[in-house]
């Protein structure tokens, strides 16, 4: 079980006061606002943590570059992928790798 996997199964056993305590620590620390694919749409819509979230919901439609890989919430959660706000979130991702392999992207 890697990094990532390890963190969905605690996840799964957090109350919900202690799953919304870990979403607000990830929220601070997503590196997203600083990309310039999060663009002003997205902004407003206070769109965060795709990683975790999955797509933008209808504001990010052009990628311009994704800083994700430097995010410290990649780094704690070990994610494998990027582009979460096009591609979707890192579970939604390893399983479509899962299904058509890893080239698909
Ligand atoms: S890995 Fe990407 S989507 Fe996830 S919190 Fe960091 S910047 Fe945001
Ligand atoms: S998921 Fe990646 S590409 Fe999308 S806004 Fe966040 S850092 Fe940028």
């Amino acid at each position: 079980m890697d990094k990532f996997e390890q963190m969905m199964k605690d996840i799964k056993g957090m109350s919900p006061a202690e799953l919304n305590k870990a979403v607000e620590k990830f929220n601070s620390m997503c590196n997203c606002p600083k990309c310039p694919t999060h663009n002003k749409c997205a902004k407003n819509a206070k769109e965060l943590l795709f990683c975790i979230n999955g797509k933008s919901f209808m504001c990010i439609t052009e990628e311009k570059g994704c800083i994700c890989p430097a995010c410290p919430v990649a780094a704690e959660c070990g994610l494998k992928n990027k582009f979460f706000c096009m591609k979707g979130a890192e579970k939604s991702q390893r399983y479509e790798h899962a299904l058509w392999g890893t080239k698909m992207a």
